[in-house]
């Protein structure tokens, strides 16, 4: 059986519901006349939080969508556009991007806009739809990036929107700067019996998850996942297999599941990484999961990667024996 064919990760940001339209966003007449198109759509973004409808008993969570009109009844000055693509009938998706940083009226439209909420929350919530958590987090990576990218880092010169918010350039040298993601490694480090999994200083009490780090340059995957556990842990890392990877876009980054095979089991832990680490059994591992830990140890939720590899452990699938 395959291992995470028959896992069930949630996805963020990874599903293509819209046709992005890569050739035809070069174009600014192409987007000009699809902004004013009637079947057009539009999310607010009001300092990276999303504009959402929702039941008062708030079951649900869904992308508020906005008319061109409605959009011009807001009075929004100075926002920038994101076009995020089409629908399967042709309709166009785009994101107002509206930050305190560069916009005015977004004071007095923010009451309008409400409830306005931080996806982040969402996306571990579990509160919104894979199609709509997506579309939304697509939309905060890019914008989230354009806030850290308005001046150019060659000459310092502000730099404009292009493509549609999916390339920054340079008004003065020319450079061309494209949104970012950070590839960072998330692993299970397994001695056959039992995994590895750890305490961040950042963590809140008692929560522990399994170790991660980003790639530095001259990394490969299984080079990172190596480096990070030794360094982390001073445990040897041999066999690395890649599993899956998840969008994780607060704020730009791609995490790369991966499973290693532990050559060594002495623990001796970077203090400025790691407050405390545990080998732990499969048992041990699913009585955190369910919240039944005797001493009240907690794992991350099931909308993220870490979680869906300890699960994965859990049940023994092929590849973590
Ligand atoms: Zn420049």
């Amino acid at each position: 059986m395959s291992l995470f064919s028959e896992l069930k990760l949630p996805v963020v940001g990874a599903q293509l519901s819209l046709n992005r339209a890569a050739v035809e966003r070069k174009s600014a007449a192409w987007l000009a006349q699809r902004m004013t198109a009637p079947d057009t759509q539009f999310m607010i973004l009001a300092d990276l939080k999303l504009a959402v409808s929702s039941p008062p008993d708030r079951s649900c969570t869904d992308i508020r969508w906005f008319t061109l009109e409605d959009i011009e009844r807001l009075k929004l000055v100075g926002c920038e556009t994101i076009f995020l693509g089409l629908t399967a009938t042709g309709g166009s998706r785009f994101c107002i991007h509206a930050s305190a940083m560069g916009c005015s009226g977004l004071n007095s439209t923010a009451e309008v806009l409400r409830p306005i909420v931080d996806l982040r929350s969402l996306a571990t919530q579990g509160a919104m739809s894979n199609d709509d958590l997506a579309l939304g987090a697509q939309a905060r990576a890019l914008a989230a990036w354009r806030l850290n990218a308005r001046c150019c880092g060659r000459c310092g010169a502000n730099t404009a929107l292009k493509d549609g918010g999916w390339r920054a350039e340079c008004a003065a040298c020319g450079l061309d700067v494209y949104p970012r993601c950070d590839p960072a490694v998330i692993m299970l480090v397994t001695d056959g019996e039992r995994c590895l999994i750890g305490h961040e200083r950042r963590f809140p009490d008692k929560f522990y998850s399994v170790l991660a780090g980003f790639l530095e340059p001259g990394d490969d995957i299984e080079n990172a996942v190596r480096r990070e556990v030794m360094e982390e842990t001073s445990v040897r890392v041999g066999r690395v297999t890649y599993l899956a990877s998840q969008p994780w876009p607060f704020a730009h980054t791609l995490m790369i599941g991966c499973w290693a095979e532990a050559l060594s089991t002495e623990l001796r832990l970077d203090p400025a990484e790691l407050e405390g680490a545990r080998w732990v059994t499969r048992d041990q591992v699913a009585a955190m999961l369910e919240g039944r830990d005797p001493d009240g140890h907690t794992l991350p939720g099931p909308q993220s990667m870490a979680h869906t590899l300890l699960r994965a452990f859990v049940q023994d699938f092929e590849g973590f024996n």
